[in-house]
């Protein structure tokens, strides 16, 4: 069966027809200012790729440019619509309603709905391309994977802030995480490789991204993770501050006069990597800076690092010990420098990085020695297979 995956955002959709059965991308891309002027990028399995202006009003006709690409005569790689056999889309926030995926129906699009308030940039975007994919492909199966689900494992412990409990009562204020898809492909991957049973492994997964996360996985289950309530908890990001004392807000709101609207811009926008370094929130710009002496670039990848390895210390305590710690991600696919800073403060627990295996970009593998108690792994990660899978199991 072809399996088309849609991520859907406010101004921008990507997409991928996978072949279920060998697991074949065969053909992906994205629309982006959808809204504005419209453009359209498509790649076939092996053909080039190509870049065209498409009048994208809504979602859409954004959709239906993709079912176009697909279907062309010449570049195309199915002949009708009847060849998907179902979609998937990635939902941001099931809040505590979803605790795992599910399929598409009209009694979930008004539970996803009622998640609205939880993800509010993301969640109607991604209902609005599902309304699109219902329009255009009537009949086709629908599942909605959520990036929340994976993380419902986590004990009240781990998800209850030290917060008046009627917030949690009335509001639903709690931890929830993200990357779930990527957290749960990532550990599951990790366990295959090194041959052990998933279920039976402490596994620590670092998600680092422009968004980044840590979460701990025991037995299979996820027991802790970085992000919260939202995606600004935790790790240093691109642009994001993660963890700080939240009366930063008060003390800087009064001295710049600015008010919780502008400061939670100043969070998500222009802190992190951008704001330590006043420079770039993109990790190759800052190790390119760093390496010409640039003193703040330096800092800010020298935080992003500590952030990391204090998150892995923090799980391995979570879980009285780990068997595994996986890397995937933008920084953590691509960065060796990052992934050895981070193991040599990992000795007290027996991790011993191999420099020959940690060099080395986006390539499933074991980086640590034969002998290393903790097994390092660098996994890349892959959500849209995840959520084919998921639409899989659930359509068959
Ligand atoms: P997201 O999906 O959260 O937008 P990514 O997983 O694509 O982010 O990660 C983006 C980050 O990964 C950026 O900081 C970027 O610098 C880093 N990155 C991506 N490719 C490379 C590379 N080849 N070398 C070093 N860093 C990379």
């Amino acid at each position: 069966m072809n399996i088309l995956v849609i991520n859907c955002g406010s101004s921008s959709l990507k997409y991928q027809l996978i072949n279920s059965a060998s697991e074949e991308v065969l053909a992906k891309g994205l629309c982006e200012r959808i809204g504005i002027d419209g453009k359209l990028t498509y790649q076939p399995e092996g053909g080039e790729k190509e870049k065209s202006d498409v009048s994208m009003p809504t979602h859409t006709e954004a959709i239906d440019a993709v079912i176009k690409a697909l279907t062309n005569e010449k570049t195309g790689v199915i002949k009708s619509l009847s060849e998907v056999g179902a979609v998937g889309h990635r939902v941001v926030h099931g809040g505590e309603k979803f605790t795992s995926s599910c399929i598409i129906n009209e009694e979930s699009i008004k539970a996803i709905e009622e998640c609205n308030d939880l993800a509010p940039l993301h969640n109607p975007a991604n209902l609005i391309g599902i309304r699109a994919c219902q329009e255009l492909m009537p009949g086709v199966p629908m599942v909605a994977v959520f990036d929340t689900a994976f993380h419902q494992t986590m004990p009240e412990k781990a998800f209850i802030y030290g917060l008046p409990y009627e917030y949690y009562e009335n509001y639903k204020v709690r931890r929830y995480g993200f990357h779930g898809t990527s957290h749960s492909y990532v550990s599951k991957r990790t366990a295959e490789i090194i041959g052990k049973p998933y279920d039976e492994m402490k596994i620590i997964v670092c998600h680092l991204g422009n968004g980044a996360s840590v979460s701990a996985v025991d037995c299979g289950k996820s027991v802790d993770t970085s992000m919260g309530l939202t995606p600004l908890e935790g790790l240093v990001m691109g642009t994001r501050s993660g963890d700080i004392d939240p009366a930063i807000l008060e003390y800087v709101g009064k001295k710049e006069n600015k008010n919780i609207d502008q400061l939670m811009e100043v969070l998500n926008k222009k802190s992190g990597l951008l704001g330590i370094s006043c420079l770039s929130s993109d990790g190759r710009d800052l190790e390119d800076a760093a390496a010409e002496g640039n003193a703040k670039a330096q800092l800010a990848l020298d935080i992003f690092d500590y952030r990391v390895i204090k998150y892995v210390g923090a799980y391995a305590a979570v879980m009285n010990g780990v068997d595994a710690i996986a890397f995937t991600a933008g920084i953590g696919e691509n960065n060796k420098e990052l992934r050895k800073n981070v193991c040599a403060n990992l000795g007290y627990l027996g991790v011993k990085i191999d420099d020959e295996r940690n060099n080395v970009r986006g390539e499933e593998r074991i980086i640590s020695t034969d002998d290393s108690k903790v097994k390092v792994l660098l996994v890349p990660t892959n959500e849209e297979l995840a959520i084919a899978r998921e639409t899989l199991a659930l359509v068959k």
